[in-house]
């Protein structure tokens, strides 16, 4: 294994190019803010990858070099090749770690490796958000405080559509009443997939440094492990069985 990380981060990147409030947050799309402070971490080094580059800037040597992919997407899901999701998806199950960021719930990806709708309720008021960390020991945890509060956000709330999670690291408070899971890891494979649900794109909030804590520490979490590659099918025993 590599000794540094090699992270994708993955971002349609079209509203930072349509809306003027969403371009004032992030004038270089939110890939760059993701990307910039990752490569300032130890140990990690991250690219972009955006939805109009060529195989979504995510051909085999991409993916083949990734250990792991970050997505964020809102309102081109359906743009996103079914091919390059088959080849996602096959990633994930090989080991890559998949990092899937607020609106994303809805992603292809997502979905498939989920197996149900990832529906939610939501309401964009700017109320602020409070994410309660459940597993202070959980990797993901590492360096919070028993809670993150973001100012404003894009409002989430249960049901979130979802098989349970593996473990489930964040629940949000709002004022109006809902929660929601917040950080949720599953094993698919041999691979890690996180889902963190703050980061909605006329909101700063990529910018936050106890966010920016947790992508980091999701990274570290979902890189892939060297583990065993198991075989399947016909199997002869171990032991002599013969003299039974
Ligand atoms: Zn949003």
């Amino acid at each position: 294994m590599n000794s540094e990380i090699r992270v994708t981060v993955w971002n349609e990147f079209r509203h930072e190019k349509t809306d003027e409030a969403v371009k004032a947050v992030y004038p270089k799309g939110m890939h760059e803010v993701i990307a910039g402070f990752l490569n300032t971490r130890p140990g990690i080094k991250a690219r972009t990858a955006t939805l109009d580059e060529p195989d979504h800037g995510l051909n085999d040597e991409v993916l083949s070099q990734t250990d792991v992919l970050m997505w964020w997407g809102h309102v081109a899901h359906h743009e996103v090749s079914d091919s390059v999701v088959d080849k996602i998806h096959k990633r994930v199950l090989d080991g890559m770690g998949l990092i899937v960021l607020h609106s994303a719930h809805f992603s292809k990806i997502f979905r498939r490796l989920m197996g149900t709708t990832c529906d939610l309720k939501w309401r964009e008021m700017g109320e602020n958000e409070r994410l309660w960390v459940l597993e202070p020991g959980h990797p993901i945890a590492q360096g919070l405080g028993e809670y993150i509060d973001i100012p404003r956000v894009e409002m989430y709330g249960e049901r979130f559509d979802i098989p349970a999670p593996d473990t489930l690291v964040f629940v949000s408070w709002y004022p109006g009443g809902e929660i929601f899971r917040s950080g949720c890891c599953y094993h698919r494979g041999r691979g890690k997939v996180f889902y963190f649900r703050p980061g909605h794109e006329t909101f700063p909030i990529f910018y936050q440094p106890e966010v920016q804590q947790v992508l980091e520490n999701a990274v570290r979490w979902a890189a892939p492990v060297q583990g065993p590659v198991p075989t399947f099918g016909y199997w002869k025993p171990i032991e002599d069985l013969s003299r039974g």
